[in-house]
């Protein structure tokens, strides 16, 4: 018996491109149903994310006309990434498997194929990486190599190169349903929940039609929201600058000593010194302590699940946990 595969496309004032990505998924979808690779209970569910164009209504009437289409409407926008959390979590329990793909087409459909071949091989989590970023203005490519490297130093590690087209296994989903955090960083914590996963590559195409949700300044808060909710290392730069700044204290110091000593200073230019230093250092190690405290209860307060368990070899022969 071939798996339940699910495809979740979140929609954000997509009317332009979505009879297109519907007609193309179906096909796409006929195709590996009658190869036999997947079960024929498997659907196309769209989201729409409070679009303030026709987009529910083109999502209704594809669902009128075959019941291969399904949709979930959320009640406002809620921005990509709890959208497709909604898509996720609405149908994990129906599916085996599930794609993540965005409405606009510049994922290559085809990788799919590949996806459920390697889901069916063993793996959980199946990434769709962009082997080549031909199509993207040499703007957008550097924003989006810096925004990787950016987020890599701060300590979100992410996969370079993957967006929301993944694979996720049932079991990877419930993993996912774990993490109960509201500030949700999908690419950051789909790598933390584990499981046998593997990486697909396929070239990213332009977008089929509309404009992209993601302009330069809504990238930029979404490199602030992915290091602020995923880790706490921009407050241990603070320590780091603290004793930095405190050494150069102590540095000073003997500096001003050694000047006043030698009678070239004016009166009060030590003390002065000496203090400016001495105290700034001091404030930012004291912010920084106080920083880490906050930061790990930052952390305690997401109650991120501590493991997950993958097998349990137990002598009464049940080996699922
Ligand atoms: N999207 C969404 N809600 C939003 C913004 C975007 O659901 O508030 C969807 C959008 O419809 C698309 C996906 O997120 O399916 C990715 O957006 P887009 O293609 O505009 O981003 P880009 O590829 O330009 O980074
Ligand atoms: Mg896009």
């Amino acid at each position: 018996m071939a798996d339940i595969l699910y495809y979740v496309i979140p929609c954000y004032n997509e009317e332009a491109v979505l009879p297109e990505t519907a007609k193309r998924l179906r096909e796409k979808m006929r195709e590996m149903m009658e190869t036999g690779l997947i079960a024929e209970k498997s659907r196309i569910v769209f989201v729409n994310d409070g679009s303030k164009d026709r987009t529910w209504e083109i999502i209704e009437s594809l669902h009128a006309q075959d019941p291969v289409f399904s949709g979930i409407n959320l009640s406002r926008n809620r921005g990509h990434q709890n959208a497709l959390l909604a898509g996720l979590m609405t149908v994990r329990e129906r599916a085996d498997m599930v794609i993540s793909m965005d409405a606009d087409l510049q994922d290559d459909i085809n990788a799919s194929v590949e996806m459920v071949k390697k889901y069916y091989g063993g793996c959980d989590i199946v990434y769709g990486v962009r082997s080549a970023r031909t199509t993207d203005t040499a703007f957008k490519r550097m924003t989006a190599q810096g925004f990787y490297r950016f987020m890599h130093m701060m300590g979100a590690h992410t996969i370079s190169d993957h967006a929301d087209y993944r694979l996720m296994s049932r079991r990877a989903l419930a993993g996912l349903a774990e993490f109960k955090e509201v500030n949700l960083f999908l690419r950051g914590i789909v790598p933390m929940i584990g499981y046998p996963s593997d990486i697909v590559y396929y070239e990213r195409a332009e977008r089929f039609a509309g404009e992209s949700k993601y302009p330069l300044g809504k990238m930029l808060s979404f490199a602030v929201e992915g290091i602020t909710s995923l880790s706490t290392k921009p407050i241990k730069l603070i320590t780091y600058l603290g004793f930095c700044i405190f050494f150069v204290s102590i540095a000073m110091l003997i500096y001003s000593l050694v000047r006043h000593f030698t009678g070239s200073t004016i009166v009060g230019w030590t003390t002065l010194m000496v203090s400016v230093w001495a105290i700034g250092g001091l404030i930012l190690l004291s912010l920084g302590i106080i920083g880490e405290y906050i930061g790990k209860i930052y952390l305690e307060t997401k109650e991120r699940p501590r493991f997950l368990v993958e097998q349990f070899l137990n002598e009464d022969g049940e080996n699922e946990p």
